[in-house]
């Protein structure tokens, strides 16, 4: 019988069927579901089953939507037998779904499983289509209701495919509810959660509207279609939400293969190309298809020689090559220099059928590698020209690198010093101090270039016995831990100046030691004229003798001075400190201040003192520091003006202060104070014949005694000049009682200046 399109209307009953259309929805869910699947990629083994079993479905609901448009009970029973198809085979698909969703997919490989799953499917299919064992073949037992042609379900075998279909599904439900229990994994026992859920809803629902109700002669909708649709539709969101089935392995190789920026060409036996990725295209400018087939030499010609030698050889002969550098051409004939590594392809017989590379461009490499080596060039020629010496620390303190002027300053040769502990080799010695490596390197790891340490003047001697005095600087960098730097040193060898400076204290001790011994004489001739002949002279004649006793005085004072400094300079002073009576000391010197004061008409006197506690200090010297700020202050204070000592204790220290209503210091002045020779303009020619050492002297002494000295002035009110000394501690007590010897501190060397001299030197001339 030929069924031509005018028949159609005598098969389908095209008047609105909301229930076909609920069919034909499930139907078109399907075809989504079935979409997603296979975009995830269908070559494995889950996605494969689970593909399979909804295109089963997606049969099932498009015969069930033309059994129920269906106008008589031949069609209707003519696509329920074709649909049979479906509804059987949805049930062992979706197990086979179950299994290799659980990670047992390699027994669905086995054709004995497969037996035993399809087996029964198969068969009865066959006697779906061809017997009436399984649907119903009477159309005059069919009656149409609103929503479906219903014939009774008493075939001999519905009752066993129902219960086929039913145990597989309900296996398939254990199995991934199984799973869901033992797996730890948040994410799988979620998507496991899902499935299991979704797989309820068809299983009882469809087993209640399509098997049991029936077979009780109950005629409801049948639902098992639209059910098992909503299960696929909540697994298909499982997929897209949770990532429910593999991405393949193929799928994503070939995604990393054609995204990745190294070229890959695989070619064959004969050296033709077969296959090559997209980065061909980005780094060789060629298309893929203008390579496919071509021979390899296409791509190495310019480098052919040194490619067939460094690869292909290596390779036919199954060896791998790494990192072989070749130089690639590409479509406009640029030369693109590459990396490359290769190996065999070989079938499971272990025989080469074919080669992969792999070449990735060096250009970037290449050109930082060539500016690094400029970089490096460019330092290595200042390195070797500049005069300072220099050289780099690594952070164990091992020398790595050293220029020649700091070779030739330090008179070593490079095998002497290089890749050996700076310590090893050099002594450094800051004032007394050996100065070592750790001390030039950074003890943590620094955020931005940073100088470490600067010295000068220090005293360095080689293990070969050369002694220099060099100023030294030592710096970190930033990445110095990555490249394993830990710092760079600088020196410059400033033995010459040293020398000099050693040559200018030697004179300058020399010519005083010289003059102190006729100055002495002569004050000592003038004194004993200005006793003998005070009567026999006349007052101008007198006063000549008392300006030149003055000026001699000065003069002995100014010599002392020179003395004290060069040896403060020097270095080599002794300081001897015992606890002693503050308050004594102070009275003591006041006493001997008295009448140079009253002299010149300044009050001069000691505030109220605190208790005070003992101090640590050396006697003599301090008391020339006291003599000194005294002088100043009544030196620089106009007749009828103040000075007052007052002293306190402020933390570990005993605080003095010498307080005038004097003159005071101009601001700019103030921090120039207690350098040498400094003296405020203007002063001298005020009349007052100081040598600007004073203060430079005191501040030394105080320096070595651990205190502090400094000033605070205020133009035409007046200055306070202050110091500190330590409190001698407890401790020290026993030791005082049993009357122990001092304690002796060795420190930049400092003179005695004569007591009387410092006295006389600040003396105003009358
Ligand atoms: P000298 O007094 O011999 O010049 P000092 O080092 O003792 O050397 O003092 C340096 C300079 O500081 C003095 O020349 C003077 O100008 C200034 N000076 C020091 N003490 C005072 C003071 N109490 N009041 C004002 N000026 C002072």
């Amino acid at each position: 019988m030929i069924v031509s399109l005018s028949d159609l209307p005598n098969i389908f009953d095209f008047a609105f069927n909301p229930y076909a259309l609920l069919s034909l929805i499930a139907a078109a869910a399907c075809l989504v579901v079935i979409f997603l699947v296979f975009s995830e990629g269908i070559n494995v083994s889950v996605n494969r089953w689970y593909s399979y079993s909804i295109i089963t479905l997606f049969i099932w609901a498009v015969t069930e939507a033309f059994s129920r448009l269906s106008v008589t009970p031949y069609a209707a029973i003519f696509w329920e037998t074709l649909g049979s198809i479906g509804w059987i085979f949805v049930a062992p698909l979706f197990f086979a779904f179950a299994i290799s969703y659980i990670g047992k997919e390699k027994l669905l490989s086995k054709f004995s499983w497969q037996s035993i799953l399809f087996g029964p499917a198969f068969t009865f299919l066959f006697l779906s289509w061809a017997t009436g064992l399984v649907v119903n073949q009477n159309p005059t037992a069919y009656v149409k209701y609103a929503t479906d042609w219903m014939g009774p379900l008493d075939t001999p075998l519905f009752g066993v495919v129902f219960a086929y279909i039913d145990i597989l599904l309900i296996a398939s439900l254990f199995l991934i509810l199984r799973f869901y229990l033992k797996t730890k994994d948040l994410q799988v026992r979620r998507q496991s959660f899902l499935i299991v859920c979704a797989l309820l809803i068809p299983l009882i629902g469809g087993s209640i509207t399509n098997g049991i109700l029936p077979v009780l002669g109950i005629n409801v909708i049948r639902l098992a279609v639209p059910l098992t649709t909503i299960m696929s539709v909540i697994i298909a969101y499982a997929i897209l939400r949770y990532r429910l089935f593999a991405i393949s392995p193929g799928m994503i190789v070939s995604n990393i293969v054609e995204t990745m920026n190294e070229i890959l060409i695989v070619f064959n036996k004969d050296h033709y190309i077969e296959f090559v990725n997209d980065a061909v295209e980005r780094v060789l400018g060629y298309k893929k298809a203008e390579l496919t087939g071509q021979p390899i030499k296409k791509l190495v010609s310019s480098d052919w020689n040194n490619f067939q030698e460094k690869v292909l050889q290596p390779i036919d002969q199954g060896k791998q090559v790494s990192g072989v550098d070749i130089n690639l051409e590409s479509a406009n004939g640029q030369k693109i220099p590459v990396s490359f590594s290769s190996s065999a392809l070989r079938n499971p017989r272990g025989e080469i059928y074919g080669e992969v590379g792999i070449a990735t461009d060096i250009r970037k490499i290449r050109e930082l590698i060539t500016d690094t080596i400029a970089e490096r060039n460019k330092l290595t020629t200042v390195m070797q020209s500049i005069v300072d010496g220099v050289f780099a620390l690594s952070s164990k303190g091992d020398v790595i690198l050293i220029n020649p002027a700091a070779l030739n300053m330090l008179g070593l040769n490079e095998k002497d010093i290089l890749g050996k502990n700076l310590d090893e080799v050099l002594t450094m010695l800051d004032a007394d101090k050996r100065l070592k490596s750790a001390n030039l390197l950074p003890n943590k790891n620094l955020d931005k270039d940073t100088i470490l340490i600067q010295k000068r003047g220090l005293e360095v001697s080689t293990k070969f016995g050369k002694r220099v005095f060099v100023n030294l600087t030592s710096s970190g960098i930033r990445e110095g831990v990555e490249v394993g730097l830990g710092a760079i040193i600088t020196i410059s060898d400033v033995s010459k100046e040293k020398e000099l400076e050693e040559m200018k204290l030697d004179f300058v001790s020399m010519a005083a030691h010289e003059l102190r011994t006729p100055l002495t004489a002569i004050r000592g001739y003038l004194s004993v004229l200005q006793e003998e002949t005070a009567k026999s002279l006349d007052k101008e004649q007198k006063s000549f003798l008392d300006k030149a006793f003055i000026s001699s005085s000065q003069l002995a004072a100014l010599v002392e001075n020179l003395l004290s400094v060069a040896k403060i300079e020097r270095g080599a002073m002794k300081l001897e400190v015992e606890p002693t009576d503050w308050p004594a000391v102070l009275n003591e010197i006041v006493e001997n201040f008295l009448s140079i004061a009253s002299e010149k008409r300044v009050n001069l006197s000691i505030g109220p003192l605190p208790d005070l506690p003992k101090v640590l200090v050396d006697k003599f010297r301090i008391t020339e520091v006291l003599a000194n700020l005294i002088a100043n202050a009544t030196n620089y204070t106009k007749p009828g003006g103040n000075v007052v000592i007052n002293a306190e204790v402020i933390n570990k220290e005993v605080v003095t202060h010498i307080k005038d209503t004097g003159q005071g210091i101009p601001e700019g002045a103030l921090t120039h104070m207690f350098t040498k020779f400094f003296r405020v303009s203007g002063v001298l020619e005020q009349g007052s014949k100081g040598t600007g050492l004073g203060l430079y002297i005191s501040k030394a002494i105080i320096d070595m005694h651990q205190g502090r000295i400094w000033v605070e002035s205020k133009m035409g009110v007046g200055s306070t000049f202050s110091f500190s000394v330590p409190i001698a501690e407890e401790q020290e007590k026993p030791d005082l009682d049993k009357k122990s010897e001092k304690e002796t501190v060795i420190a930049p060397a400092l003179v005695t200046p004569n007591k009387k001299a410092v006295r006389y030197f600040k003396k105003k001339p009358g």
